[in-house]
């Protein structure tokens, strides 16, 4: 498969239509993130992870970045791939897939009282001998990747020294000590509801972003 660069990667994001821009029509909504916060963009994965092929591809490219080239002795890789159920099902299928030596997979749901990830049912599968990466679909604060890598850290499991995604806020290299690898670097700004130029100018602010995804089009 040809390698494909960061600019071409955005390319196909926006060509499949995963990336929404605020274009200054304020009779159309903007974005509240998970965190609260009012963004002017946005990434919406399941509109790429709805292709098999495309998903095959995403995958790959998550595994070329980890591993660009080069003999990597079996130790290098990981055995577990997780990520939050909201964000990373299917990708973490993917990854795994892609990885020479395949590897365990499942994601996490989140519990919303407490606002931690559940991991529970799966510590039977997962010893310590095993290397854990966590995935999202897309890097924000990297606040749900570092609650999701907690979960295992807490117990003294060995998680990879990043995290994967397939985009990131550009600028942003990491999420305290471990890196975060990415397919593409996005440029959207976010606001507090209360001081958020696109309230001011009229447009309403919706959550549940993926699900509401028609709304947010003409
Ligand atoms: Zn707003």
């Amino acid at each position: 498969m040809q390698r494909k660069t960061e600019k071409e990667w955005l390319e196909l994001f926006e060509r499949y239509g995963a990336i929404w821009r605020y274009g200054g029509n304020h009779t159309l909504p903007h974005p509240i993130l998970a965190s609260g916060m009012h963004a002017n963009g946005y990434f919406n994965s399941a509109v790429l992870t709805a292709h098999s092929l495309l998903l095959s591809e995403l995958g790959a490219g998550l595994v070329e970045k980890m591993y660009p080239g080069g003999f990597q002795p079996r130790e290098a890789f990981p055995t577990v791939v997780v990520g939050p159920e909201r964000g990373a099902n299917g990708l973490v299928q993917a990854v795994a897939q892609a990885l020479p030596y395949g590897a365990k997979c499942f994601t996490l749901p989140k519990d919303e009282a407490t606002g931690m990830f559940i991991s529970d049912r799966y510590l039977s599968l997962i010893g310590n001998d095993d290397r854990i990466l966590v995935i999202e679909d897309r890097i924000t604060s990297g606040a749900s990747a570092q609650k999701v890598a907690a979960t295992f850290l807490v117990r003294k499991l060995h998680v990879m020294p990043y995290y994967c995604a397939l985009t990131k806020p550009s600028g942003m290299r990491s999420v305290y000590e471990r890196k975060i690898l990415a397919l593409a670097d996005v440029d959207f700004s976010v606001h507090p509801s209360h001081d958020c130029p696109m309230c001011r100018g009229g447009s309403p602010a919706l959550g549940d972003v993926k699900d509401n995804w028609h709304l947010f089009f003409d």
